[in-house]
């Protein structure tokens, strides 16, 4: 059973007031609230056990490094990789897709290569492969939503020639909710020989992962949304495409032997993480997927797809308001606009009076907002704490929005 009190209690943030309100925290697709399992494994990593990783032979090195190298098998079991060595910790999806970009596509691609991107996705998932067109001449094809935000698999392999080099995509669209059906992307990809980059920063938030069912390439995740600390992330790359990629940071932890003429590197994953990480971020990683896989990752999605209808329900009885995307089976993630002059960020600073948390601006997706012809959303996105009460609290604020700024 989904005991959804019992959840908000181990979130101790969501206790909070804000202006005399209680907190109702609807911004979890920039970043999610911490439970107190991640707070405290933070608290033990630095109060208890901290040294740094990989290097000393004392106590504290042996058991930092332990505790850090364990979450490795809880990221391979979350999303579900053959093998642990197919981890590889960052500080987050900006990191990872840079990995990629920087260590496996930079070196394989010539002038006239081609990448394929859906126009949803964040600039952490465009400005890497545009550095590949400025740079070398990579061309960028675009490949739209339909009108309801769906994105059509087939119009994806459509697109694929014999200059395609690459398919970049996200799973879920962090500006319409949208769920891209990258397993069917994949498959039809890889029977072309084309390698697939999905985004997971939004998708592993809200459904069940399982890169090996997906058959993507490249998965990557960004802890701060996972419930855990910011500065910590991992992605998963298939071992045939790590064995193509050459090393993007050079340092500490990532040699075999470095001698004054020659240098040989460690084996992958570590060939792949120079320097010291984020040791106690990674770990606070770990409890926060050890606890969403203890909620069930199942129960997660069928608790936050019921929000996710009985929003929208809410919102179409609101015919004022505009709900950007209505892709069948969306994530709970409502980008609205108002009728008449009310501007994103006038609803945003009214409905944070009432202490209801949104983001307001273009969700640093502007090829998305260009094509929906929109400057500005205020975006409501709920997670795994969410309620119907919060649902309807937040009806309420957007009901004085459209008092106030009609
Ligand atoms: N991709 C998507 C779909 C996102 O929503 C985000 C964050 O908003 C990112 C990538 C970037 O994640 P980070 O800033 O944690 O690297």
């Amino acid at each position: 059973m989904y005991d959804i009190d019992k959840i908000r209690s181990d979130f101790p943030i969501l206790s909070r007031e804000v202006n005399g309100k209680p907190l109702t925290y609807l911004d979890n697709g920039a970043s999610a609230q911490k439970p107190q399992v991640v707070i405290d494994a933070i608290t033990r990593g630095y109060a208890e056990e901290y040294s740094n990783v990989h290097r000393g032979l004392h106590y504290l090195s042996n058991l930092s490094t332990e505790r850090y190298e364990a979450v490795r098998g809880i990221v391979a079991k979350f999303l579900n990789a053959g093998s642990e060595d197919e981890i590889i910790f960052n500080s987050g999806t900006t990191e990872g897709i840079n990995l990629v970009s920087y260590a496996w596509a930079a070196p394989r691609m010539q002038a006239g290569d081609e990448i394929i991107l859906s126009t949803m996705e964040h600039h952490a998932n465009i400005v890497p492969w545009h550095f590949l067109r400025e740079r070398q001449g990579v061309v960028l094809k675009w490949i739209d939503p339909e009108l309801d935000g769906s994105l059509d698999p087939q119009k994806v392999l459509d697109a694929i020639t014999d200059r395609t080099k690459l398919i970049a995509v996200t799973q879920c669209s962090n500006v319409l909710g949208t769920i891209v059906d990258v397993k069917a992307i994949c498959t039809g990809a890889r029977a072309k020989g084309v390698p697939v980059m999905v985004d997971g920063s939004q998708g592993a938030v809200h459904m069940p992962v399982d890169v090996q069912d997906i058959g993507c390439d490249f998965y990557a995740i960004t802890g701060h949304k996972l419930y855990g600390p910011s500065g910590s992330g991992a992605i998963y790359i298939r071992a045939e495409r790590q064995a193509e990629m050459q090393p993007f940071f050079g340092g500490g932890d990532m040699i075999n032997e470095v001698t004054k003429d020659t240098v040989t590197y460690a084996k992958p994953p570590l060939k792949f993480e120079a320097g010291t990480p984020g040791i106690v971020q990674t770990i606070g990683l770990g409890a926060a997927l050890e606890y969403m896989m203890d909620l069930g990752m199942e129960n997660v999605a069928a608790h936050e797809a019921s929000l996710a209808a009985y929003a929208a329900e809410r919102f179409a009885g609101l015919n004022w308001v505009n709900v950007q995307g209505h892709a069948p089976g969306k994530a709970a993630i409502f980008s609205l606009t108002m009728e008449g002059a009310a501007h994103a960020h006038d609803i945003s600073t009214i409905l944070d009076k009432k202490g209801i948390a949104v983001r307001a601006g273009h969700h640093c997706a502007k090829p998305l907002m260009e094509h929906l012809g929109v400057a500005a959303t205020a975006r409501a996105s709920f997670g795994l704490y969410n309620t119907t009460e919060e649902v309807d609290r937040l009806v309420d604020g957007l009901e004085l929005c459209h008092k106030l700024l009609a």
